[in-house]
Formats: structure tokens, sequence, C-alpha cells
């Protein structure tokens, strides 16, 4: 069974979320992403939830998460001060079509 012409954008659009709005599993530290030089962060999230702002900060939603783990590899100067899964019943829930 294939996924016919489907791009990622379109296929990462099926994908359903239960987003916790009282329990971020993902924590900034913005203040050590400022001064971050490289800030991958930004270029590796494959849902593009990290953003430059025009002050240099970093911002974030992690209501998109696809719960990669990615950023938290990347992260070399600790400014992810919190990465866990989702609490049960919460985060992304993978859609194939
Ligand atoms: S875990 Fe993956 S999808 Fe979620 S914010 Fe990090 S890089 Fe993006």
């Amino acid at each position: 069974m294939g996924i016919g012409k489907i791009e990622a954008p379109e296929l990462l659009g099926l994908n359903k979320f239960n987003v916790d709005e009282e329990n971020a599993h993902i924590e900034l530290k913005k203040d050590i992403c400022v001064k971050c030089e490289d800030k991958p962060c930004l270029f590796v999230c494959p849902a593009v939830l990290y953003n430059l702002e025009k002050s240099g900060e970093v911002s974030f939603d992690f209501a998109g998460c696809l719960e990669c783990g990615t950023c938290r590899v990347v992260c070399k100067n600790k400014g992810i001060v919190k990465w866990t899964y989702p609490r049960g019943t919460f985060g992304v829930n993978f859609r194939f079509g």
C-alpha cells in the first residue's frame, strides 16, 4: 500500500493533535536561546515550530510537535530545559491517508 503522490506538507497536515494546553511538554529558556550562535532548532524541526523573532529571541509553539526529538538532540546549549512526551492521550496522532 503506497501513499501515491502526496507531498510531505500535505501528509503532515493529515495528523491530528490533542494539545495539552495546561502542560507544555517542551520548554525553552529564552535567555539561553537568544545567545546561541547557531540556533539549530530553527532548521531541524520538521514541523517548523521554532521561529526567529526580529529581537533575536526564539519563539516556539509546542502545539504541532511531532515528538521526533530532533530539537532535543541538536540543542547543545541547554536552551531546551524540558523535553518530555505529552501526557497520555495528548500529543500527535499520526494519520497516513
Ligand atoms: S520534537 Fe521534533 S517536531 Fe517536536 S519541536 Fe522538536 S524537532 Fe519539532
